[in-house]
């Protein structure tokens, strides 16, 4: 079945196995007055479908579907930030019927349980980042982010302050994080890294000033790092006025061990879909709930659940609410999954996933170091970024020594992202493989090093298992084929 070559091949599986007059379902004698067909420049004379049973339908639908790499079936160093393993309990309560077949507009008083999961959800959150309240109404990471700026904006206008128009980002920050601030009005400055990798504090204390509405800094950065200057960057922008913003999108990385609450944060985001357990490769759907400080929990996007003197649960609005940023209350299903898997795993398994995740991050970084560059060498936290440079070299890119990996049975990792790191190569283990896997890793990293001298034409063309090869993935995205459709002569 893996003929090579591409989808045209794999399309015309099917019609080589059509035999006229075959069929898929046997359907009853006409027992109704026959209707007159449409007029005759609607119809078609030919129509190429195949003609194919009902099992050969099925097989050609399951061995299409297991052409694909998938975290069922491999390793993807793509970690927590696209595609960790989810833990299949987690799905299994968020398709119990009680949850899964919930109307968003069901009275309150019939929707208690429901909104004691989201009130209670909502404390496990804060309490994981060391704030004080949250709101489960955005739908994604940089929905929070969007949601979070537009707060800091509220809160000092509030206040009378008005000349704060700008937003501090560091160059190692995710890229949402200067989108959603512009689009919440600020103007962005960068604030470069220094040579290990952590904030400038120089460069951030000549920006500190009566005009900065804050600073949005992603923790760990993109650099896979703790800024360990972080205590003096928030007092930095406290100082002058502002506040803190934190991308808390990989918390995989400080679950149980560091809340950005007490870090000095005023406000950040989570992302479930990435460290709390909702498959989300592809684009699913996703939960970017915002926490954050009492000064800025009026503000909170609507609606959130509160709890009444008598025990009830209601859907509250907050006082100076930045207002509703989705229909209803969030992406539930997503928020059962966050919730399953916080309370099966406990204070002390959430603990160990962090740790976990970081030991066998730095684990591959010291078994690989001496083979790829690597650009800050320091203790790494959930991820490590490599650089390919060694092998450019040799004339070989970051990006053929990812698909290259493809035909070890590895998925690629994350290629030429962070932006500021050369050929970069961005690996993230997760918390959930077993040391045999990562090894497995590893000698597959070093033997494509190895073919890049000795055979680089073959990590060049690579990958070559593959039914499909190299895919022009901005076109596959843009006009993406959905439907079976016959070949063109
Ligand atoms: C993924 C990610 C985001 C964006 O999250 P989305 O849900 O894709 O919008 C923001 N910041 C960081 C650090 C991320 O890893």
């Amino acid at each position: 079945m893996l003929n090579k070559g591409g989808n045209r091949d794999t399309t015309q599986m099917l019609m080589a196995r059509s035999v006229p007059g075959r069929m898929g379902v046997v359907t009853p004698d006409l027992d109704v007055p026959a209707a007159p067909l449409p007029a005759a420049a609607y119809l078609r004379d030919d129509l190429p479908l195949p003609e194919v049973s009902e099992p050969e339908v099925v097989q050609y639908f399951t061995a299409l579907s297991q052409l694909n790499f998938s975290i069922d079936t491999h390793f993807y160093p793509l970690g927590s930030c696209t595609m960790k393993y989810n833990p299949k309990i987690n799905d299994e309560v968020a398709f119990l019927p009680g949850f899964a077949g919930i109307h968003p507009q069901q009275p309150v008083e019939l929707s208690q349980g429901a909104l004691e999961l989201l009130y209670r959800l909502q404390g496990f959150l804060s309490e994981i980042t060391g704030m004080d309240a949250t709101s489960l109404a955005t739908l994604a990471g940089a929905h929070g982010e969007l949601a979070g700026v537009l707060m800091m904006r509220a809160y000092h206008l509030s206040r009378g302050d008005t000349r704060r128009t700008k937003m501090a980002i560091p160059d190692s920050a995710h890229g949402t994080n200067p989108a959603s601030a512009a689009m919440a009005g600020f103007d962005v400055v960068t604030v470069p890294s220094d040579s290990d990798g952590n904030t400038d504090l120089d460069a951030l204390r000549a920006l500190a000033d009566d005009d900065l509405a804050g600073l949005m800094i992603t923790l760990p950065s993109t650099l896979g790092l703790f800024d360990t200057k972080i205590l003096e960057v928030c007092q930095v922008v406290h100082d002058c006025g502002g506040l803190v913003y934190g991308d808390g999108a990989n918390m995989n990385a400080l679950l149980g061990r560091a809340k950005l609450g007490h870090l000095g944060f005023d406000v950040c985001h989570l992302n479930l879909h990435k460290t709390f357990s909702t498959p989300h490769g592809g684009g699913g759907p996703g939960a970017g709930p915002v926490c954050c400080g009492a000064s800025l929990a009026p503000y909170l996007a609507a609606p959130i659940v509160a709890q009444t003197a008598a025990g009830d649960y209601v859907i509250a609005q907050p006082p100076d609410s930045i207002g509703k940023t989705s229909g209803f209350h969030g992406n539930f299903g997503v928020l059962v999954r966050a919730y399953t898997y916080i309370r099966t795993l406990g204070a002390a398994g959430l603990t160990s996933i962090s740790g976990n995740a970081v030991l066998n991050a730095n684990y591959l970084m010291h078994a690989l170091k001496d083979i790829y560059a690597l650009p800050y060498d320091r203790t790494c936290m959930h991820e490590v970024v490599f650089s390919a440079d060694r092998q450019h070299e040799r004339g070989v890119s970051g990006l053929q020594v990812a698909k290259r990996l493809l035909d070890y049975g590895f998925h690629a990792p994350t290629m030429y992202f962070p932006l500021i790191v050369h050929e970069a190569l961005m690996i993230e283990p997760t918390e959930s493989e077993t040391k045999d896997t990562l090894d497995a890793f590893i000698d597959a990293l070093r033997a494509i090093d190895h073919e890049a001298t000795t055979d680089p034409t073959l990590v060049q063309q690579a990958p070559h298992t593959t039914p499909v090869s190299r895919l022009d993935e901005a076109t596959a995205a843009r006009r993406p084929i959905l439907r079976w459709q016959p070949a063109a002569d």
